[in-house]
């Protein structure tokens, strides 16, 4: 068995002599790439370029493939992110009436209990009503700058949503 061909190349038609562990190759005259295909006893040459083209095509498939699953994951995410953000926001929401409530109770018990003139309990519980509501003051502007990064991440999470949306009707 010859440890070569005589092949002529598709590119420039010089005679090339083709060892027989070739898989793939320069051409020494034109320099193109060519790919030795052995199959049903005949040895060929094809340019690299048209099966390259080939290879590149099905990345491409792959790849439209791979990003509809990773937009289809990537909405489903962030629809549990949007979920929890709006759970936060309904936990931002739901502190304000406890504080209040406390404050408005501290008050009305400090007052009657003044009114009762029970010593020194009334100022003390007037006190922490006072406590209350100024903690509810300063938690409603704490709560009103939560509720805007809030508000600013679900309107990120919807506009990636539109995003991956559109991405995949573009398939
Ligand atoms: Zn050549």
């Amino acid at each position: 068995m010859a440890d070569f061909v005589s092949l002529t190349c598709p590119s420039c038609g010089s005679r090339l002599q083709v060892t027989n562990d070739l898989e793939m190759f320069a051409c020494g005259y034109c320099g193109n790439e060519l790919v030795v295909r052995r199959g049903g006893g005949i040895v060929s040459l094809a340019p690299v370029v048209a099966g390259l083209d080939k290879v590149q095509q099905s990345v491409v498939n792959v790849g439209i493939g791979v990003d509809r699953t990773a937009s289809e994951l990537a909405i489903q995410r962030l629809r549990q992110d949007l979920h929890g953000l709006e759970q936060e926001w309904q936990e931002v929401d739901a502190e304000k009436s406890i504080g209040i409530g406390a404050g408005i109770v501290g008050l009305v018990l400090g007052w009657l209990a003044i009114a009762n003139d029970s010593g020194a309990v009334g100022p003390v519980i007037l006190v922490f009503g006072i406590i209350a509501l100024l903690a509810y003051f300063g938690g409603e502007r704490g709560k009103s700058a939560k509720k805007a990064v809030l508000k600013a991440k679900m309107q990120k999470i919807g506009e990636e949503i539109n995003y991956h949306q559109l991405k995949l009707a573009s398939h």
